[in-house]
């Protein structure tokens, strides 16, 4: 991943990992796939955020651990392994970056994440809510992993945002269960045509000090720039958009991120997984411990 060296440090600040998983999908297969070709796609990153200059790599120790040993024939067993590499393989101190994989995976990772920190604030960037209490009578899928890990307390719903919700849906109220609980609700129309900036202004607000997590699954942006995922949703976020979240996300105590449900097979340009690597830079340039003192798109002091 973005180059880096094969032998990996033992205790590296930030790790990106791989969770080839898309078992757990309901429509379109093929995020297993996702991170080998975020990989390739990443080896064009350079170095330097020259809009903020932040220098991730001269401040922080980044590693590429490889990817979870995943089992294609039973999603349970997946789960565990997801759940296990984290809790095993990664160090306390260490913040994974995780990439997809189908949505399913950032369930395990937050119960390996949040018996070290608690439970966790989340940005969620998604076209779907992902609260589903079952899907054809299963209870761990892409569609249904928030909902579990709310149930856990792994996830603080009152310090929750869902960005970029849209389309059709099962029920009328299928946004309506998160915002009982007291997530921020900021559906895809909400966002069109303006700078999502000041959202991220408040969403800093209410998630406060404590730690946090982004997950960003790729069909949260429009399927004009991001055709290759699994459940794509029209009238969707700009990738402007997507990277004014991220960048606005600097500030936040995040414990790890994610990119998801990338399924390369569907957008034989390659831009999707280009893209989907050019997130994860910019979720590795606003972790804590990196420095950036260019133009600030979050409105927030440099780190
Ligand atoms: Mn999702
Ligand atoms: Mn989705």
């Amino acid at each position: 991943m973005m180059r880096l060296p094969p032998d990996a440090p033992p205790e590296p600040d930030v790790a990106f990992i791989g969770v080839p998983l898309d078992i757990g999908t309901s429509n379109r297969p093929g995020a297993r796939f996702g991170p080998r070709d975020v990989r390739a796609q990443s080896c064009l990153l350079r170095p330097y955020q020259m809009a903020t200059g932040a220098a991730p790599f001269d401040d922080l120790v980044v590693a590429d651990l490889g990817d979870v040993p995943i089992n294609t024939f039973s999603l349970t067993a997946s789960i565990d392994a997801i759940r296990d590499f984290y809790a095993d393989r990664i160090p306390a101190a260490t913040i994974p970056l995780s990439i997809g994989g189908d949505h399913t995976i950032t369930y395990p990772i937050l119960q390996a994440l949040a018996a070290r920190h608690g439970p966790v604030g989340l940005v969620h960037v998604d076209a779907h809510a992902d609260v589903n209490d079952t899907m054809f009578g299963e209870r761990v899928t892409h569609g249904t992993w928030l909902r579990r890990a709310i149930e856990e307390d792994l996830v603080d719903p009152a310090r929750t945002v869902q960005i970029g919700l849209r389309g059709s849906g099962y029920s009328a109220q299928d946004f309506d269960w998160i915002a009982g609980l007291g997530a921020l609700v900021v559906p895809a129309e909400e966002c069109w045509h303006v700078s999502l900036a000041p959202l991220m202004a408040s969403v800093r607000e209410r998630l406060g000090p404590g730690p946090a997590y982004l997950s960003f699954d790729i069909d949260g942006l429009d399927p004009s720039v991001a055709p290759g995922t699994g459940t794509p949703e029209i009238a969707g976020l700009t990738g402007i958009q997507g990277v004014e979240i991220i960048r606005g996300c600097r500030g936040l105590d995040l414990v790890g991120a994610d990119v998801v449900e990338v399924a390369p097979a569907y957008d034989p340009s390659g831009n999707t997984s280009l893209l989907a690597a050019n997130l994860l830079f910019e979720q590795l340039c606003v972790l804590p411990g990196v420095a950036a003192d260019g133009p600030d798109p979050g409105g927030r002091g440099s780190a």
